[in-house]
Order: structure tokens, then sequence, then C-alpha cells
């Protein structure tokens, strides 16, 4: 089969989702799941949807147009707030944006009514962590501006921690959005049908027995597909952690000195590598590299060790001489599955068979 490959399997992704809707479910929590690691992948979308996903939301507008594209008719939210440049597809293919600038929300304004169709606003709040959103102190005046817009709707309000500083959802901030949900309704004299809590990296909170308050939504992506929460990269309980998996093939394998010869100066990436004498070893090289993935977010099998990668090469060392064209079967953290879906050398093979394994099971055999 070819490689390098991204294998998904579709029967534990929907596990992940489902499980995640339930637990989440039971909590007064629903689950907006979050494609864009899959780049709008109409089969990944269907499964979402099937395990109950209130809706579907991505940083990418073409990949919005693709799953419309193929069919896909759930609820659509754009996660990143919109380019000017981009609010006529904005309004044709999101049902909602995430939204956090008053020139942007009057031009998604104006599109909408080009198009004679309703565009739902959640205005997101900056409660930390310094990416996206409006201070707390500014949002009255979003929200007024918001309602007096022709042919918009606001849809909710939103944050987003633990992407840019690291900052973690905890009761403190929950507890803020939840006071500015309260505080915006008796306001304004309205119900606000969302109030989106953020992302996988609100797992540990919401699931910690904490009061929910007036969160109501997750947006959820990496913790269905890889079965982790981001803060600590922990695996979640009852998921799947090998639901997406990458496949490299060996095409040298040899006892080599574990120290280069000559004279050292910088490696292709710029980095001097270091290495330790450990006399002989065997070594053994994948095709795989930089241009597939980030080699630094994968997890190899075990026994097999990652010492280097370069463009079109991964090195690896491990006990015994691997057979030319054996396959080892990688791990992968949110950034390195990014870079091979995205990259168009790495194949995408789709299976839906392994729904009958535990979560858990020791998937991380070479299939030499
Ligand atoms: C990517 C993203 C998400 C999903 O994050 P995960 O950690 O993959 O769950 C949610 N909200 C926003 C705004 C995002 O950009």
């Amino acid at each position: 089969m070819t490689a390098p490959r991204l294998q998904i399997d579709l029967a534990k992704l929907h596990h992940n989702a489902r499980t995640l809707v339930d637990t989440l479910g039971r909590r007064g929590i629903g689950v907006t799941g979050v494609t864009k690691a899959m780049l709008g992948r109409a089969d990944v979308a269907d499964v979402l949807l099937r395990a109950g996903v209130r809706g579907l939301a991505d940083a990418r507008v073409e990949n919005l147009s693709a799953m419309r594209g193929a069919g896909v008719s759930a609820s659509m939210t754009l996660i990143r707030s919109p380019m000017l440049t981009q609010v006529d597809d904005v309004v044709r293919y999101a049902d909602t944006s995430l939204n956090s600038e008053i020139d942007v929300i009057d031009a998604l304004s104006r599109a909408a009514r080009r198009v004679a169709r309703p565009h739902g606003i959640v205005l997101m709040v900056e409660l930390g962590d310094l990416r996206e959103g409006i201070m707390p102190a500014d949002l009255d005046d979003a929200v007024r501006h918001v309602l007096r817009s022709p042919r918009l709707e606001l849809a909710g309000i939103g944050t987003n921690l633990a992407c840019r500083s690291g900052v973690a959802p905890d009761a403190r901030n929950m507890a803020a959005l939840s006071a500015l949900a309260d505080h915006v309704e008796t306001t304004f004299g309205l119900v606000l049908p969302r109030v989106s809590g953020g992302n996988s990296a609100n797992l540990s909170w919401a699931l910690s027995g904490a009061d929910t308050g007036r969160i109501d939504d997750l947006r959820l992506g990496e913790s269905i597909l890889l079965g982790r929460e981001p803060l600590h990269r922990a695996p979640l309980p009852g998921l799947h952690t090998d639901a997406i998996t990458l496949v490299a093939e060996v095409i040298e394998s040899k006892r080599k000195p574990s120290q280069p010869t000559g004279t050292l100066a910088r490696s292709a990436f710029g980095d001097r590598p270091v290495t330790v004498d450990r006399g002989t070893v065997v070594q053994s090289i994948l095709a795989l590299g930089v241009q597939d993935v980030d080699p630094l977010g994968l997890q190899a099998p075990r026994g097999v060790r990652i010492l280097g990668a370069s463009s079109d090469h991964l090195v690896v060392s491990g006990e015994h001489r691997l057979p030319i064209g054996a396959e080892l079967v990688f791990r992968l953290d949110y950034g390195a599955l990014l870079r091979a879906m995205t990259s168009p050398f790495v194949r995408k093979r789709v299976t839906m068979c392994s729904a009958h394994e535990p979560p858990g099971a020791p998937a991380l055999a070479t299939a030499a």
C-alpha cells in the first residue's frame, strides 16, 4: 500500500465524538465538531454528525465550502474572524461566524443583504489568553451594533483560551463568561442562543464536576480526532488515541556508528544536532520528512526512537534491523496531524474497521 499515509478510522472517530457528546450532554453542554484538521472531509463530517454534534465548525471557509459541495447539510460556523475580502463566501457557506471587529461585522451585514440571507454572529470575548476577542468592557457596544445591523442575528457569545498563551479554562474565567452572558441578556432583554466556552482545552474544566454555569457549547477538534486534551496532552478516559495514525515505509536499515565523522557545521534545517556516542547502532530511514509532517509531533512505536529528520528522511534507531519495505505506525500530535493532512505527499486512507477494539488497546505495534 502507498506510504506515507494517514489512516483515519471512522469507527474510532465516531466512538470519540459520541462519547464526548454523551458525557458533555449530561452536563448541559452541546458539542460543535471542528473539522479544520480534516480539511473539510465530508466522510469525517458525516461521522461527527451521526455521533450527535450540533453543528460543524472550521477556521477556513474553503473547508466549509468543500463540505457544502459534498452535500453536507449541517449548521456551519466559521471559527476564525472573517477576512474583509472573504465576507461574500462567509455568508454563502457559513450560517454563523465568530467575530471581534465591527468593520468585519459591517461587511458581513452588507454581504448578507446582498444575498438576502441571515447570518449569525457569535461575539468573541477576550478573557486572558490574548488571541481573538473583544475586551469585556466593549462587549455591550458590540452587542448593540450587531442588534442594529440588518440581516445579522446575535447567535451568542464565546471565548477561546489555551491557544496563544496557554491560559487554562477554569472556574474563574468560565464564570466570567457566564456572568457576561447574564449581563447581556438582562441589559438587552434577549436570550443568547449559544454561550461557547472554548475548545478541547476546556474538557478538564467541563468534566471536573465544576459548575458549568451558562456555558452550553464547546468547539471540539483535537479531542475527537486524537482522544487527548491539549493542556497536558493527556489521553481522555474512554477515547481512542489512535483513531488517526501515520504509516511510513522503511527505505534503509543498517548498522552505523552513532557519531558522525568529519567537521560538524549546521544540518539541513540549521540546527546543530547533538549526538551521544553509543557505539554502533541500528539506524533505519523512513520515507517521511518535514514536507510531510512535523517530526517533533510524532510518537514512534515501542522500541523505536526518532533521531532526526530532514525534508524527506526520518532517521530512527531501534534494536533490530528493519526489513526494507516494512511499515511503521506513528501516533501524531495536533500540529503533526495538520501538516500531514495538508501535505499532498501523504495519502489519506479511511477505514471503518476497528469499532470493536476497546480504547487504549495497545495498537502501537509495528506493522512490519
Ligand atoms: C481550532 C479551534 C477550536 C478547536 O480546538 P481543538 O483544540 O482542536 O478542540 C475551537 N475554537 C477555535 C476558535 C479554534 O480556532
